[in-house]
């Protein structure tokens, strides 16, 4: 954004004698603040922002607000003074939004919403001006900082919105109003404070709520917890693998360079994409479907999805220095995300020599030994090894103990009896997926091979 402070003290409809201040963008953090961005102190557990406000005026901040009943305002400064710096933050965003002719994105879904925001935004690069979430700014800070780095003259932002609760994602949609909306999949990630699958997909659902009474939702049509909330809901288009979807894919064929398709349905026509696993395929509909609302032609979005960009860990693939094939998923796990996992590197021929690498789930509450044996029914006879790391996975290595013909490995706590067991194993003829809770870290696993 690029703003005078009397516009962004209307913005938030205070009384201020500050005039002419250039403000360039926005910034909570003096580590990475810009000279010229309005710095937003906030009162933490831990810290107090309002006590960096000095710093950030160093590190070049053209102005800052300043929360009421935070004693001893600098005089010297130019303050803003606010009621509350996040309310503060969120009624700026949403105001910009108001002004802004940018088509809004919004992706929410368990699994996928980095790599379909991705995939969103490296579809429509090479032919617009589009900014994306950056990281996993997904909540209810990020999303407003994501909204006010938007660039006036940017034609698509593609947002992700995350969530550990009801009510989080209306809030967010409602903010961003988008002109599009996406939702991935259902999964089981905050079971603990949604209850059950169903209350996923409602707290899912509110994405609509802000939705533009011209947008459109597009959805994860494989899922019969979505169907009773999009039944009277026209704005829904779905897609998915099942020939019941408006937007389908079949042939999906996995080879080195990525995965090549079909889809048929609104449009019938053949693409590629530089990524493994079929959930990555589906996620893929969600952005042709994106692509055609953009007017762009089948041969522009097969080109652009040639060399799409996803962000690292996720269905990556990684060539060892011995020849044989990494993918690398290490960035997350949870169970529907390892099924889709453990049923590529099933499904895959693109090598003989099948490993995983498993690690930890996290964050699955009281259900968790549950989720962790129920990957036996994944872990089929043909994969050479199955190596598994942490303390929940003992849960699946006890299961596979009288079942699972193969090598079988389980480390507590350490990558060095792994690494040393697909040393003396691997060769180019394997293929080997590593997938485990982000805390697990597994990408250490790939790391001596690649050198
Ligand atoms: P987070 O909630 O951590 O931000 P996210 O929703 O942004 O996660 P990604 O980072 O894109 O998701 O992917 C996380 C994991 O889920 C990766 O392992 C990825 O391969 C897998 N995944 C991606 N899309 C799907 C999907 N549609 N269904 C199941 N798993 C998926
Ligand atoms: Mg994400």
């Amino acid at each position: 954004m690029k703003k005078k402070i009397e516009q962004v003290a209307k913005w938030l409809d205070i009384k201020t004698n500050l005039k002419g201040i250039e403000l360039t963008g926005v910034s909570i953090n003096t580590r990475t603040l810009q000279p010229g961005d309005l710095f937003v102190p906030f009162r933490g557990e831990k810290v107090n922002g309002h006590k960096y406000v000095r710093q950030a005026f160093e590190a070049g901040a053209a102005a800052s607000l300043w929360q009421r009943d935070e004693p001893n305002p600098p005089e010297d400064l130019p303050l803003l003074i606010v009621e509350d710096c996040q309310t503060a933050l969120q009624e700026m965003a949403r105001a910009y939004r108001d002004e802004l002719s940018t088509t809004i994105i919004g992706i929410t879904g368990s699994n996928g919403k980095t790599s379909t925001k991705d995939l969103v935004a490296s579809v429509l690069k090479p032919y617009f001006k589009v900014q994306k979430t950056q990281g996993n700014f997904n909540n209810e800070l990020g999303l407003p900082l994501t909204i006010l780095s938007l660039d006036a003259d940017t034609k698509f932002a593609v947002l992700e919105m995350g969530m550990s609760g009801f009510g989080q994602i209306q809030f967010l949609s409602e903010l961003a109003r988008p002109d599009y909306a996406i939702i991935t999949n259902i999964g089981e990630a905050h079971m603990q404070d949604l209850g059950s699958r169903e209350g996923i997909a409602r707290a899912k659902f509110e994405i609509t709520a802000g939705l533009e009474t011209h947008g459109k939702l597009f959805y994860d049509g494989d899922e019969p917890l979505l169907q009773p909330h999009v039944e009277n809901f026209l704005q829904a288009v779905s897609f998915g693998f099942g020939d019941n979807n408006e937007l389908t894919v079949t042939d999906i064929k996995a080879t080195e360079n990525g995965s090549s398709f079909m889809v048929s349905g609104i449009i019938d026509a053949a693409f590629t994409i530089p990524v493994l696993g079929e959930h990555q395929v589906k996620n893929t509909l969600a952005a042709i479907l994106v692509a055609l609302e953009a007017g762009l032609s089948e041969e522009d979005i097969r080109k652009s999805l040639k060399d799409a960009a996803l962000t690292d860990m996720r269905m990556q693939i990684i060539p060892a220095a011995n020849g044989a094939t990494f993918i690398n998923d290490a960035y997350n796990a949870a169970p529907s995300s390892m099924k889709a996992a453990l049923n590529f590197i099933r499904e895959t021929t693109m090598k003989e020599d099948k490993w995983v690498v498993l690690g930890d789930m996290l964050e699955l509450g009281d259900k968790e030994q549950e989720y962790h044996e129920a990957l036996e029914k994944s872990i089929t006879s043909d994969l050479t090894g199955v190596c598994l790391y942490g303390p929940r996975m003992k849960w699946l290595h006890d299961k596979l103990a009288s079942s699972f013909k193969g090598k079988l490995l389980w480390s507590e706590v350490d990558y060095a009896s792994i690494i040393s067991l697909l040393q003396t194993n691997i060769s180019a003829d394997s293929i080997i997926l590593v997938k485990g809770s982000r805390g697990m870290a597994l990408e250490n696993v790939i790391e001596p091979f690649t050198k």
